[in-house]
Parts: structure tokens; C-alpha cells; sequence
């Protein structure tokens, strides 16, 4: 299996200095490098990488996530992946979603599947992504990946939570025993992100929005994971002195001169002249989830020629 051979170990936190900022961009493009290396060689002994993505159309041909399919497909194809759109009417309903899945599922062929998000109306986005043959599941969304990272099968795990791993790492900090905190219990997430976590042997505490005192929580954090929705509910008073801080909230606020700007879950400015480590917001836990995605089809692939 490839988990991707970034190190990447960033220089130490000096207090008084602030916080060490974890540069997702520059990290991810690091594992995108590696991943172009593994396709050359998976390509050189003969066995093509692909990548088959299904999305529904909607009538707006400049849609998100159309628009989104078509740099994936760029950015696949600049590291010699092959990406093959399986676009479907902006009618199609559950049945044909399904169908083409189930297609997909059954050509020896294929060997990385993802269904573009969101679905039309009255598709059950949950029952469609269960459906993705779970070694072929590139993006780790159908619950039996989530079910075996708890196992650790840990080959295809959701993107972000694999993203927060991976950037907890590269502060070389070791996990066991450590106390981590995880702001957010959602499905996609806060969830798998505390799984994850618990199999490094850290002590993982998981809160939502009914935790009480959260700040005594999150101050007793060596690493404060926060996936909430909520732009700035972390300030500096919530952080431990040294801790790192990984940001995964994405938000598009405007400013009081009117200007838009990305922010998270962390009020960043203040937060980074306490933590030991920080991510940004634009530029951290996003750009290595886009990664991870490339880290998860190149296990698949593996995997199948095994
Ligand atoms: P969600 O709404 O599904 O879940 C939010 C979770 O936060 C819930 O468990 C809720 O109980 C908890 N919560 C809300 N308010 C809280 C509070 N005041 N105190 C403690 N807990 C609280 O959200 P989600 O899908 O997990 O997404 C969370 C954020 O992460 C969003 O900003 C989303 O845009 C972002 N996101 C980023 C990426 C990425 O790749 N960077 C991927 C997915 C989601």
C-alpha cells in the first residue's frame, strides 16, 4: 500500500516566535510530485492508471461541479492519469446513478471510482456512494472504508481525514498517548477524523455542539482538530500554549470593506501567536485533501494488480 512518503518535517516552534504555519499547499503538491513518480513507474510495467468519474449534469453547463470535474481531469492527466467523465443527463435519477455505478463496479477495467457531488434532488446521495465497489471507493465515502479504517485496513481512507493525519505528521510529532481534541462529530469529517486518530494510540476526545465546557476541553488539546462550520469559533484563549491547530472549517465571509474573503473554523490571526503549528485558510487542509485523492487511487490501482 502507498501512504505517500512525505515527510516533510517542518522546523520546530520556538515560543514567543509563533506558531509554525503547516503549508497544506506546498505539502500537497509534494504528494502530487510522488504521485506523478508512481504513475510513471505503474506505467512503465505496463498497467494504465484511471480514474472513472461519474456526475450528473445540470443544465448550467458551467455548474460547480462540472467545473471542478473539468480541473480534476486536467490535473489528473498533467501527472499521466487517465480520467474518464461518465456524464449523465441532467434527468437522471437514482436508478440510472446506480446503474452506472454498479457498471462501473463490475469492469475489470476500472479501478478508481468518484461520484461528483451534489446530486439532483431525490438522489440519496449516501445510498448512491455505498454502492461504490468499496476497493474501487478513490474518495473513501462508502461506510465500509470508514468501517475499515476502525479495523485498520487503512488502504482507502476518506480524503480529509487522511489530509489531517498527514499534515499532524508532518510537524513529526508522535501521536501515542497524546491528547487530541476533534471540534466536530459529522459523518464526512469531524467522525472519520477521530477514528483515524484513535488508531495512532492518541487519547481522542470528541466533541459537537452540545459538549459543555468546550474552551477547558480544547485548552487541554496537544493537537485541536476543527470541523464545526462555525468561522472563528477557535480563538487564541481556547489553545493550548504549543499545541497544533488544524484548521478543516472553509468559509466565504465579507469583509467590512466589502471584500470576500476564504476564513475557517480558526480565528487564525490570533490564534497562530499561541499554537505551536497552524494551518491556513485558503491553503491548508483543502489542498491535501485534493492530494489524498491521488494517494488513495494509487493504492487502488496496487491493490487490484496484486
Ligand atoms: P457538519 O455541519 O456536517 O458538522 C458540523 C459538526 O460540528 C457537528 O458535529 C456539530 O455538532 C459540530 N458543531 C457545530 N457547532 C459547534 C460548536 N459551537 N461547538 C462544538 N461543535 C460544534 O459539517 P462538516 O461537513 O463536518 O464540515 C465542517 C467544516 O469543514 C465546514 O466548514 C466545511 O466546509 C469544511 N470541510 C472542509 C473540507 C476540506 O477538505 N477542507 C472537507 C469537508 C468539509
Amino acid at each position: 500500500m502507498w501512504a505517500g512518503s512525505v515527510t516533510g518535517q517542518l522546523g520546530g516552534y520556538d515560543p514567543g516566535m509563533g506558531a509554525v504555519i503547516i503549508d497544506g499547499k506546498a505539502l500537497a503538491a509534494r504528494y502530487r510530485e510522488e504521485a506523478g513518480e508512481k504513475v510513471a513507474q505503474l506505467r512503465a510495467r505496463g498497467h494504465s492508471v484511471r480514474l472513472d468519474a461519474v456526475l450528473v449534469a445540470t443544465e448550467d453547463r458551467q455548474s460547480s461541479s462540472r467545473v471542478y470535474a473539468e480541473n480534476q481531469a486536467a490535473r489528473c492527466r498533467e501527472l499521466g492519469i487517465d480520467y474518464r467523465l461518465h456524464e449523465l443527463p441532467h434527468t437522471a435519477g437514482y436508478d440510472e446513478v446506480a446503474g452506472r455505478v454498479l457498471l462501473l463496479n463490475t469492469d475489470d477495467d476500472v479501478r478508481a471510482i468518484m461520484v461528483h457531488l451534489p446530486l439532483p434532488d431525490g438522489v440519496d446521495t449516501q445510498r448512491i456512494q455505498a454502492l461504490i465497489d468499496a476497493e474501487k471507493d478513490v474518495e473513501g465515502v462508502n461506510p465500509a472504508n470508514i468501517g475499515n479504517v476502525v479495523y485498520g485496513r487503512t488502504s482507502l481512507v476518506p480524503c480529509t481525514a487522511l489530509a489531517v493525519l498527514r499534515m499532524i505528521q508532518s510537524t513529526g510529532m508522535a501521536l501515542q498517548g497524546k491528547r487530541i481534541v476533534v471540534v466536530g462529530a459529522s459523518d464526512i469529517v469531524g467522525k472519520p477524523v477521530a477514528v483515524l486518530l484513535m488508531r495512532e494510540l492518541a487519547t481522542v476526545i470528541s466533541c459537537n455542539k452540545f459538549t459543555k465546557d468546550l474552551a477547558e476541553l480544547t485548552r487541554s488539546a496537544d493537537v485541536l482538530v476543527v470541523a464545526t462550520g462555525k468561522a472563528g469559533l477557535i480563538t487564541a484563549l481556547m489553545v493550548k500554549p504549543g499545541a497544533v491547530v488544524i484548521d478543516v472549517g472553509i468559509h466565504r465571509v465579507t469583509m467590512p470593506d466589502g471584500s470576500r474573503r476564504l476564513v475557517g473554523d480558526v480565528a487564525f490571526d490570533e490564534v497562530r501567536e499561541v499554537a505551536g503549528h497552524v494551518t491556513p485558510v485558503p491553503g491548508g487542509v483543502g489542498p491535501m485533501t485534493v492530494s489524498m485523492l491521488l494517494v488513495n487511487l494509487i493504492n487502488a490501482v496496487e491493490r487490484r494488480m496484486r
